[in-house]
């Protein structure tokens, strides 16, 4: 039997080329998108065989569908030996937030609260794996203001979750309770992910033998994640990252990356921050970096975790 791995968001970017590399290392992967039309088409763009994968709907800024999905996963048949939790918006220039259907802020539900529910309902279903099963959550540098990339403002900053606390719903916004960023809201729920990881380690990787993990795959300047900032931004970007900062990556390589950590021996460590560095050198080799020291906060993670399971309904 093929391994099977769930990846949220493989409809572009990382996701795709992470599903792309994955079947080629003969995995069976299920796309787990909110526009199955889209995943098919781009999944047929970039050349994955058509009997290596299924899409199976998920809207990750609706709990909801979060649901649904779990039980569509269940009755398809199919098993699962990893998880991917990928899928993430950025809006860096809207000026009022977007919400769930539930009323919480957009951003942080679909990158950080929809991921923190799959994760939660999809555990007994990854203990079921013959294999050492594995759970990923992409990272970034933008979560760390101690590495060079994530120092440029406004630094996350989760406080002490008043937002959360409060029930999430308008007039609140942010975690902290505070004025709306939208750009801060991305490197919150970033910060967020890697909190949940480390938490998941922590609370189940003995008892359950599953491996988490994050990643960092490297500043993937061509990705549509920029589609909705300035144009001038888009074009820019990528050129600045090639040749100025040397952090650029392509979707490719990002994509091997993410399918090395989800199923190549070497990284079978659970509790990790996987990262290739800022600046891309040839043949760099990965290491196991230090997070944040928002994200190594074993208080903060413990109250991350009992307010979202509050707030998606799991307490
Ligand atoms: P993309 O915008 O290319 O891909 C994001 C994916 O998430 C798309 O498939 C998108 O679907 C999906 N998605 C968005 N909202 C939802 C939703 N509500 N429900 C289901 N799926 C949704 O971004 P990237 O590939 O760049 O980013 C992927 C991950 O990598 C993110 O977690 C990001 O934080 C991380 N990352 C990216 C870096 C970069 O430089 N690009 C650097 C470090 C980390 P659709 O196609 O329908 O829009």
């Amino acid at each position: 039997r093929k391994s099977t791995v769930v990846i949220t968001g493989a409809s572009s970017g990382v996701g795709l080329y992470a599903a792309k590399a994955l079947a080629q290392r003969g995995w069976y992967v299920v796309l787990a998108c909110r526009d199955l039309a889209k995943a098919q088409q781009a999944a047929q763009a970039v050349d994955i065989p058509y009997n290596s994968y299924t899409s199976i709907h998920i809207d990750l800024g609706s709990l909801e569908s979060v649901r649904q999905f779990v039980k569509n996963f269940r009755a398809s048949g199919n098993s699962i030996d990893a998880l991917v939790c990928n899928a993430a918006i950025y809006m860096p220039l809207i000026k009022e937030p977007l919400r769930s259907p539930e009323g919480y802020e957009l951003t942080v539900t679909t990158n950080h609260l929809g991921h923190f529910l799959l994760c939660n309902l999809l555990l007994e279903d990854l203990k079921k794996s013959s294999s050492q099963p594995r759970l990923v959550i992409l990272g970034t540098v933008t979560h760390n203001p101690d590495e060079l990339g994530g120092k440029i403002p406004p630094r996350p900053d989760l406080g002490d979750f008043q937002g959360f606390a409060e029930g999430f719903k308008d007039p609140i916004s942010m975690i902290d309770g505070k004025k709306f960023e939208p750009v801060k809201a991305y490197k919150d729920s970033k910060v967020c992910n890697v909190l949940t990881m480390k938490e998941l380690h922590r609370r189940y990787h003995e008892s359950t033998d599953i491996v988490f993990s994050s990643l960092y795959p490297g500043c993937v300047a061509e990705t549509p994640l920029f589609r909705n900032h300035y144009p001038l931004f888009q074009k820019l970007f990528p050129l600045f990252q090639k040749y100025i900062t040397g952090g650029y990556v392509s979707q490719e390589l990002a994509g091997e990356r993410v399918a090395a950590v989800v199923a190549d021996p070497e990284y079978n460590q659970s509790g990790v921050y996987w990262s290739w560095g800022n600046r891309q050198k040839k043949d760099g080799k990965s290491f196991a970096q230090k997070v944040s020291p928002q994200a190594r906060d074993d208080e903060k993670g413990d109250r991350m975790w009992e307010l979202s399971a509050k707030l998606v309904g799991l307490a």
